[in-house]
């Protein structure tokens, strides 16, 4: 038998079978020339799951859904970052040693702050959630003011709180004074892409409008801001970057950004047409 030497990396999540972690990190990985492979691995035993990265020396996951902040305790060190968001969607091993990192909100002040200088200007945060706390982390990091709006008030709140930004409820949105807007709720999201968290009305007072969901590429909510005369950003620039931040933590090299992004898009746009594209598949 050839022993081979390839690392293993993978994905921590219930459900992964949607994802496009594996995809993206392969294509960046073989562009790298890495002997290393990244695999989804459906967790029924979170606990279980982090003693197999020791056991079996997998070199790295991303964790999704439902574990970024079941992950927190079972880990050695959670970067702080991590720990001021409250959620893991990055462990590194290091010869045993288990560190949890947060890339979510690189990835969605690295796109924002692409699309507009966010040092002294306003956030309407809406959601309340994991990506809320990252983009809530984020604008203050960048030097901006967060506001959060959430359906559910006390959680809305309670974050605000956390953060020492201010809160207002949801239904204030008609009156909320900020320059950009962010949905960080999956309102909008396959299949339910005729939904939108905000009124088309509402939109025209924001200079820009951003929604952390990639799929769809464009949602509703970003159409509507788009004819509104608002700057867009959809959550595919966000994605990309959690996860080319994930491999330089994993690997302390630069990965292939540009290609990463283009082979989402690709995959997401087949997806949408409802066309298998050989070539994108034949590069899993
Ligand atoms: P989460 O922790 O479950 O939080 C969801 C938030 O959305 C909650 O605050 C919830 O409000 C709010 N919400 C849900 N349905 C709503 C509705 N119908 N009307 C108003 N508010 C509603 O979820 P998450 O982990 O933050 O993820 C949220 C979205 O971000 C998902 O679509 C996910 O795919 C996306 N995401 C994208 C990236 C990326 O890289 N682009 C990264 C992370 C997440 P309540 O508090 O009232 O329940």
């Amino acid at each position: 038998m050839v022993m081979t030497k390839t690392e293993l990396y993978g994905l921590f999540g219930n459900p992964v079978a949607h994802s496009l972690s594996p995809l993206m990190h392969n294509c960046a990985f073989r562009e790298m020339k890495l002997d290393a492979i990244y695999v989804p691995f459906l967790v029924e035993d979170l606990e279980g799951a982090v003693c197999a990265l020791r056991a079996l020396n997998i070199r790295g996951v991303s964790v999704t859904i439902p574990f970024k902040t079941a992950v927190l305790p079972l880990l050695d060190e959670v970067d702080d970052s991590a720990r001021a968001i409250g959620a893991v969607n990055t462990i590194l091993n290091r010869d045993g040693k288990l560190r949890g990192f947060n890339t979510d909100w690189v990835g969605l002040a690295g796109c924002l702050g692409e699309a507009i200088e966010i040092r002294g200007r306003t956030f309407a945060i809406i959601g309340a959630g994991g990506a809320a706390r990252a983009a809530v982390f984020g604008i203050l990091e960048k030097g901006g003011r967060p506001i959060v709006m959430n359906r559910t008030v006390e959680k809305g709140e309670a974050l605000g709180r956390e953060f020492g930004c201010s809160f207002r409820p949801l239904n204030d949105i008609s009156t909320i004074e900020a320059d950009g807007l962010i949905n960080t709720t999956p309102v909008g999201m396959t299949p339910d892409e005729a939904k939108t968290p905000v009124r088309r009305g509402d939109l025209s007072r924001f200079r820009i409008v951003m929604d952390v969901i990639y799929n769809p590429l464009g949602t509703r909510l970003l159409r509507e801001a788009a004819e509104a005369g608002c700057r867009v950003v959809d959550g595919l620039g966000m994605f990309v970057r959690q996860g080319a931040e994930q491999i330089r933590i994993w690997m302390g090299r630069e990965p292939p950004v540009s290609l990463m992004h283009q082979i989402v898009r690709r995959q997401l746009e087949n997806k949408k047409k409802g066309v298998e594209d050989s070539r994108v598949q034949g590069a899993e």
